[in-house]
């Protein structure tokens, strides 16, 4: 029993330490580099996937991570494990702070930052965290395609609809087949970001156009880092069964408190019934656009 409160009481001092060490300085989780193609790895974890694309005498890099110079420390060293090419422009996909959180650092260090105009717009009018982790506003940004090129490589952005956010980013790199994605293509629930311009009816949308690409791998915006196009497919399908679904039942009048649990979703793995589907701020205008 004295064991046993001592272990709690212990616990509990560990945890204030950890809490105050962690509102200080967030220490970087551990990263992990990967080549997928010749030219292009990714850097995975502490935040979303980064994709990098290495031309002949610079880079382009897509996606930033979590905020924080420890972070933005340990991203380059991975970065820097595998080229010493000077980076040259960095995409951001949109601006949750998984993705956007080293643009500042990044453009502090002369990299240029090129992002839908959604993505400014939702720093100016949503940022609500510390002044220094706000996220960098863009250098560059544009309204439905947007062509980067450096000698030897070449990324092709596209915001086909607004889907996880009104600011999203798709990344195509044609010439390696690979398109990456954000968090419009994760292994998880989608999470579909209402208060932010976010869209269902959108999101299926920009599947359908990405689709039509011709790509063999995809990077998503966490955990699998090169989905293979039989998965996309399969991914794609999850999201046509889950609006046929929606719809169906919103048009059948299923009032509103009961609409979420009445969407059946076990056989796609999602769960919808959380807290970032619940709140009113999404589940009206998810009913509303899935009543229309
Ligand atoms: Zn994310
Ligand atoms: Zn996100």
């Amino acid at each position: 029993m004295h064991r046993m409160l001592m272990g709690a009481a212990t616990a509990a001092a560990l945890a204030m330490i950890a809490g105050v060490a962690a509102a200080q300085a967030p220490p970087p989780g551990p990263m992990v580099t990967t080549r997928i193609k010749p030219g292009m790895f990714v850097v995975f974890d502490n935040g979303g996937n980064v994709t990098v694309r290495e031309g002949k005498d610079g880079l382009i890099v897509v996606d930033t991570k979590n905020p924080g110079a420890a972070v933005h420390a340990e991203l380059l060293k991975n970065i820097r494990s595998m080229t010493q090419l000077p980076i040259k422009d960095v995409i951001v996909t949109h601006h949750h702070a998984d993705h956007s959180g080293g643009a500042a650092a990044f453009k502090a260090e002369g990299a240029k930052i090129i992002a839908h105009e959604g993505y400014d717009k939702q720093i100016k009018a949503g940022y609500t965290g510390a002044d220094n982790f706000r996220p960098a506003m863009a250098d560059v940004t544009y309204a439905k395609t947007y062509d980067v090129k450096i000698p030897g490589a070449e990324a092709k952005l596209y915001h086909f609809d607004p889907a996880h956010t009104g600011g999203d980013t798709i990344v195509y790199f044609p010439d390696l087949k690979v398109v990456a994605a954000g968090d419009e293509i994760v292994t998880v629930t989608p999470n579909v970001d209402y208060p932010y311009g976010a869209s269902v009816l959108g999101w299926l949308d920009s599947l359908n156009q990405i689709a039509k690409l011709d790509f063999d791998t995809i990077v998503t915006g966490h955990r699998a880092i090169a989905m293979t196009r039989a998965q996309f497919d399969e991914y794609h399908q999850k999201w046509i069964t889950f609006v046929q679904r929606a719809q169906a039942s919103a048009k059948a009048g299923t009032p509103k408190d009961k609409f979420l649990a009445s969407i059946k979703t076990d056989d796609i793995g999602w769960n919808v019934t959380g807290v970032q589907w619940t709140p009113a701020d999404r589940l009206d205008p998810l009913y509303a656009e899935m009543s229309k």
